[in-house]
């Protein structure tokens, strides 16, 4: 488990950032963006609006080139930011590179924040572009919440586990959506369940969890499109106010000046 110590015991603010697609070299372009550039602008627009942030959670396709050399650049990165920082890999990350918390790709990771806790699953699958969390992580997950039924906790994946009415995107989903439901739905204290993959913001009521994923730090999907289709929305992040008592607020926020020049004669993703 890791321990994270919050600015303070009554609040905690957590910053969701996901989809940073970063190169190798971040000199190079990918789809008229260059995706280093538009995280760092994500990343200033945060540390100008948020000047007391406890965790920034990363769901997944930090690298579009998964090299041990792009990962390191976005440890280093990080780690002058001063802020504690977690992930969990996409359908775009390499696991033979991805810097994994856990020992074992297959072990879920447990942050614990204040009166909160945060569980980072794997849904990725070498090879596929949908999601499955192993039988292994839920077993685990499922074990972990009967142990802390009084802790609020968020979990977090890359893939979404319901549809976002887009027949492309949804093709891409996480599989297992039903068995995750099962686990959670016996413990209230699952208040949040964010996730990455689609490009774009949503949120989801189902029982006592709110589902949520956020806008990438680079390009956009158009939401509700049937084929594959950019949006011309700017990058943007989720921020996620946590109460002591275990109520949480959250929003979206767009860098509105990042200029967007997207190549949409580029079909495939
Ligand atoms: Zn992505």
């Amino acid at each position: 488990m890791f321990q994270v110590a919050p600015f303070s015991s009554q609040a905690h603010v957590i910053i969701q950032i996901t989809d940073t697609h970063l190169l190798e070299d971040p000199q190079h372009e990918f789809v008229g963006i260059n995706p280093e550039q538009s995280f760092h602008q994500v990343i200033a627009h945060i540390r100008a609006h948020y000047p007391k942030i406890d965790a920034i959670i990363h769901t997944g396709d930090l690298a579009q080139t998964p090299t041990a050399v792009t990962y390191a650049r976005y440890l280093d990165y990080m780690q002058t930011l001063g802020i504690p920082f977690f992930h969990v890999p996409g359908n775009h990350d390499d696991p033979a590179h991805f810097p994994f918390h856990a020992s074992s790709p297959q072990d879920i990771s447990i942050v614990a924040m204040g009166q909160w806790h945060l569980v980072l699953l794997n849904s990725a699958v070498v090879g596929k572009v949908d999601g499955w969390i192993s039988e292994h992580q839920l077993m685990q997950l499922q074990q972990h919440l009967q142990q802390h039924p009084n802790v609020s906790t968020i979990l977090a994946c890359h893939h979404h586990p319901f549809e976002m009415q887009s027949k492309w995107i949804d093709q891409h989903k996480l599989k297992n959506t039903a068995t995750l439901l099962d686990v959670i739905h016996a413990h209230p204290q699952v208040k949040a369940v964010l996730c990455g993959h689609v490009h774009q913001e949503s949120s989801h009521r189902w029982e006592h969890v709110e589902f949520l994923s956020s806008p990438s730090t680079s390009v956009q999907f158009k939401p509700r499109s049937d084929d594959f289709a950019f949006d011309a929305l700017p990058s943007g992040y989720r921020v996620l106010k946590l109460q002591a008592n275990g109520e949480f607020e959250s929003h979206i926020h767009r860098i509105e000046k990042m200029l967007q020049n997207i190549n949409t004669e580029i079909s495939g993703y």
